[in-house]
């Protein structure tokens, strides 16, 4: 028998914002005609709903997801934690425009490898920094229109209808976390809908969030490199494996002393 399966997160071509919202709410107008029963469409084949479907309960603050990153895990040279959201996002298919120097300095980078070094004993110690989703986002703060939110459930992230790419929201962010799209957006994926003049940054994968799905791309990533030095899980869980690890080993945020309660944890730093 041919099962037909509904495509999440399918390459939908050079769309623009607009297209790529309209082909979501196609599809999840597709999803939710489809829910409930299989349909049967021609003799022998069954038209089935989404392998995983979208969340349809509100969004409440039960949980608060973050991030423990264990820098000694992290390897000096591996960047399958970059690559792995530069693919999830459709950032590795984004046409290059310009020289190549110019497109190095303004692509968009959601995470990326910081090397800290002590002044003192010369040790270097390499630490993957992406958006650290705090409590009393500053980014929030500053934002003129409302774009860049806080979810209930702790992810920060920006309504690309609503930036009109001030960029506040960069020059407050302490992490140097978010960027700015320059270029024509290429290649883009129905879940992640992205525009050429406004504000993005990491969002926690919050697509797989909302299809219940529990682990981030550059989490699987790092795990399947051998080394697991990312732990993404329900800060607020005590059970949870992150709340569990977090017992286990010191951790602490980057500026603590701004307050801002990171979602992001790291350990050896
Ligand atoms: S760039 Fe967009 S998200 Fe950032 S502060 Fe301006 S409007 Fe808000
Ligand atoms: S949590 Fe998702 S969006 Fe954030 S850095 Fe990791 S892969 Fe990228």
């Amino acid at each position: 028998m041919h099962r037909l399966h509904a495509p999440h997160n399918q390459p939908s071509g050079d769309e623009s914002p607009a297209e790529a919202v309209a082909t979501t709410r196609r599809a999840l107008i597709g999803t939710a005609a489809g829910l409930g029963a299989a349909a049967l469409v021609a003799p022998g084949v069954v038209l089935h709903t989404l392998s995983a479907q979208a969340e349809t309960a509100p969004i409440t603050n039960k949980s608060r997801w973050g991030l423990l990153i264990e820098t000694d895990k992290c390897a000096e040279g591996c960047r399958a934690c970059i690559e792995a959201c530069d693919h999830e996002h459709g950032l590795d298919r984004q046409v290059p425009e310009g020289s190549p120097s110019k497109w190095e300095q303004q692509k968009a980078v959601w995470i990326r490898k910081v090397k800290l070094q002590d002044n003192q004993t010369g040790r270097i110690t390499q630490l993957p920094l992406m958006c650290q989703h705090c409590e009393h986002p500053p980014c929030v703060d500053v934002c003129p229109t409302g774009a860049s939110f806080k979810r209930a459930d702790g992810i920060v992230m920006v309504d690309r209808h609503l930036c009109i790419g001030c960029r506040y929201c960069m020059m407050a962010c302490p992490y140097k976390a978010r960027s700015f799209i320059h270029h024509n957006t290429t290649g883009q994926l129905t879940a992640v809908p992205r525009g050429k003049g406004c504000v993005e940054s990491c969002n926690l994968c919050v697509h797989r969030r909302d299809y219940g799905q529990d682990s981030t791309a550059c989490a699987d990533a790092c795990a399947a490199t051998g080394h697991h030095a990312i732990l993404f899980g329900d800060l607020k869980d005590p059970e949870s494996p992150i709340r569990r690890r977090m017992r286990e080993i010191q951790n602490r945020q980057i500026r603590e002393d701004l307050g801002l309660n990171t979602g992001v944890r790291y350990a050896g730093i």
